[in-house]
């Protein structure tokens, strides 16, 4: 489009994100000291096709914490390390139909019910080994930084925060040490889980993490492969049935696309083979998730036809 002639998409988003600002609903996650201080103002809305072009309306280059959008992303650097069936051994892809924080394994197996839940996040963080003069962490912003196309760094302040705040975390974590679902002291496992939720991100990169995922794998900007097919399926199979939590079945009923929330108020939602969407705005319903995200993911699948059933 020439100068001063706009995209109908570009009109299209300013519309649906003044329209969606006008929500109040909810307030900014309180269990992380660290974070509770969020403007409930921000709010960012970008879209990333998977030939990189890229539209993006509000608050869309402040940094913010990753949170649990961190899940699906180690979760797949776990599978590129090992392998899906030596992570299937420690970790089960069922949905758990429970919050994120709850503190359960499976009855038996004793295996976390799957990789979007904290029990099961952490064990996959357990999975990654440094490599070649690379510590874990450094692997794991590493694959991060790839998927966003960026250099991405982490908050040490909120990292000190949910160190000092994350008692449900440790609990969880010694329940796993207990059945050996992780076979390596809690303490800094849980240090390396604390600063990869700490990740700082933009909602720009949070669509172009998503938009990796819909591009089978390859960041449409870069160009760079970052995961193989097989580990992608895998993921936004997972994302699908689990990565909202106790509201993935309403969700996937609803917006129709495999998604992950993060309590710092950031979302991805991805249609495989088209687009990724990433979006931030801080008040959280109660299951953790972004009102303003959910309401402008729905509205957008609603409108530009994401929702699988009926997409391509
Ligand atoms: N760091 C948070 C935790 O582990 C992430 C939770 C989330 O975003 N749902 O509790």
């Amino acid at each position: 489009y020439a100068d001063g002639m706009e995209s109908p998409i570009q009109s299209y988003l300013e519309s649906l994100h003044a329209e969606i600002a006008q929500l109040r609903d909810g307030r900014p996650d309180t269990n992380i000291p660290g974070i509770s201080n969020a403007d409930p103002d921000k709010f960012g809305i970008c879209v990333s096709t998977v030939d990189g072009y890229v539209y993006e309306v509000g608050d869309t280059r402040d940094e913010f914490t990753i949170q649990s959008i961190s899940k699906p992303l180690t979760y797949a650097l776990a599978l590129a390390d090992l392998g899906t069936e030596a992570v299937d051994e420690k970790i089960d892809v069922e949905p758990s139909g429970d919050a994120f924080n709850e503190l359960s394994l499976a009855e038996g197996s004793g295996r976390p019910a799957n990789a979007m839940i904290n029990a099961g996040a952490i064990a996959a963080a357990s999975l990654i080994k440094g490599s070649g003069g690379s510590s874990r962490f450094k692997r794991i912003l590493k694959t991060y930084s790839d998927f966003a196309g960026r250099e991405l760094d982490y908050s040490q302040r909120v990292y000190e925060s949910e160190r000092r705040s994350g008692h449900r975390n440790y609990a969880i974590a010694y329940l796993l040490r207990q059945f050996n679902i992780i076979e390596q002291d809690p303490v800094p496992l849980l240090e390396d889980y604390f600063r990869q939720c700490s990740v700082l991100v933009t909602c720009r990169d949070l669509a172009m993490v998503a938009a990796t995922l819909a591009n089978s794998g390859t960041n449409p900007q870069t160009g760079k492969q970052v995961l193989e097919l097989d580990v992608v399926d895998r993921v936004l199979s997972v994302m699908a049935t689990c990565g909202m939590y106790d509201d993935a079945g309403a969700w996937l009923s609803s917006v129709g696309m495999p998604a992950k929330s993060g309590v710092g108020g950031g979302i991805i939602a991805v249609l495989p083979g088209q687009v990724g969407v990433g979006i931030y705005s801080p008040p959280l319903d109660e299951h953790g998730t972004s009102v303003r995200g959910g309401a402008a993911s729905l509205r957008l699948s609603q409108d530009l036809g994401l929702h699988f059933v009926h997409a391509g």
